[in-house]
């Protein structure tokens, strides 16, 4: 530990430098217009480009600095020499000011499992639905997600076309106020004429950082679920909840992102298909905020390297009141989904 630092703080610093650097590349494959799209077990399990390059940037950059990591990422991808150019070496300073929880300060870098999701909600990024989509690193120890990182890169990107309208002229004519202004203000951080994308990062016993958190007003059900993954299990489970609204978005990530930021109440999601590289990674982010993300029982999810993959009993997650959702799902909903 030559640099003072602990391995767990140096570690989340690094993910945050890569997973920004995965979103650039995410932000280039739609740019350059060839999104290499490949259906793995169904049509809306898809991989494209940028999910393949992503995971490679991400996995190499993590495995160069932290060669004793075990790091497992969504895509199955061949062994080959990776481009120097994918190679993100930078770390977020402002992450290695703060102090490492006491608990984790003797964490070995061989204890630590690192789930990656390059690209959560492909099958929106491939329907130009680019606000949805993540990018997941999520960092486990003896079993339980402890810190974590998301990438959003097209926050500040309107989907909507005339929304879009709107913003320009609006961007117009805040442009003409800050060449007025320039000289008197510093540079803006948010708002139209922001830059795209934002990383969010947390650390179980230390906190959440990236977003301002916002609740839903109270006694307000608002559910967030999948929109290309749906079926009679997650529709009598959504019902079950007496919403006053159903969202219905992609990406796990961007549903949890949903949950601190007072767009939904709870996420839910009873059917298998969500796997562990989507959740580790916003466990982390809304745990460290109070809130609890579970499966349909209300079982914490497991981490460590030799657990299967796949989320089988579903995804129940909300910043307030687990315990009411988890209350509501119907017991045909559990007993068709065994752990
Ligand atoms: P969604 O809410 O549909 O965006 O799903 C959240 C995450 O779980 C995404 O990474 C999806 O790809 C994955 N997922 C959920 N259901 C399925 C499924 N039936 N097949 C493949 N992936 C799924
Ligand atoms: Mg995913
Ligand atoms: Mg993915």
């Amino acid at each position: 530990m030559a640099s003072g630092h602990t391995v767990l703080m140096r570690l989340v610093a690094s993910a945050y430098s890569i997973a920004q650097k995965a979103g650039t590349i995410v932000r280039r494959v739609i740019a350059e217009g060839d999104l290499g799209i490949v259906e793995k077990t169904s049509p809306t399990d898809l991989q494209t480009k940028a999910d393949r390059l992503a995971q490679m940037s991400i996995c190499s950059s993590l495995a160069r600095k932290f060669p004793k990591l075990t790091i497992i990422g969504e895509e199955d991808l061949p062994s080959e020499e990776v481009d120097q150019e994918l190679i993100e070496d930078g770390q977020w300073e402002e992450i290695l000011r703060k102090p490492c929880p006491s608990q984790y300060s003797t964490i070995k870098e061989e204890d630590l499992v690192v789930w990656v999701d390059p690209l959560d909600g492909t099958k929106e990024y491939t329907e130009g639905l680019l606000d949805n989509v993540t990018v997941l690193i999520g960092i486990a120890y003896e079993g339980k997600a402890i810190a974590g990182v998301i990438n959003q890169p097209y926050y500040n990107y309107q989907n909507n076309e005339k929304q879009k309208l709107r913003e320009h002229r609006k961007e117009a004519k805040v442009r003409r106020i800050a060449r007025f202004l320039a000289p008197l203000v510093g540079s803006k951080e948010a708002g139209p004429g922001a830059a795209l994308g934002r990383t969010i990062w947390g650390v179980l016993g230390l906190g959440a950082f990236g977003f301002q958190l916002k609740e839903v007003p109270a006694g307000k059900h608002i559910i967030t679920t999948t929109r290309s993954h749906s079926n009679k299990l997650v529709t009598d489970c959504v019902t079950a909840m007496n919403p006053d609204d159903v969202l219905r978005v992609g990406g796990a990530g961007n549903k949890i992102i949903q949950l601190i930021e007072g767009k939904a109440s709870a996420y839910v999601f009873a059917s298998p298909g969500c796997k562990k590289w989507d959740t580790c990674a916003p466990e982390v982010i809304l745990h460290a905020v109070g809130g609890k993300l579970t499966d349909v029982h209300g079982n914490a999810l497991q981490y460590d390297k030799e657990v299967k993959h796949m989320n089988s009993a579903g995804v129940l997650a909300s910043l307030r009141n687990h315990d009411y959702y988890a209350s509501r799902v119907p017991e045909s909903v559990k007993n068709a989904l065994v752990p």
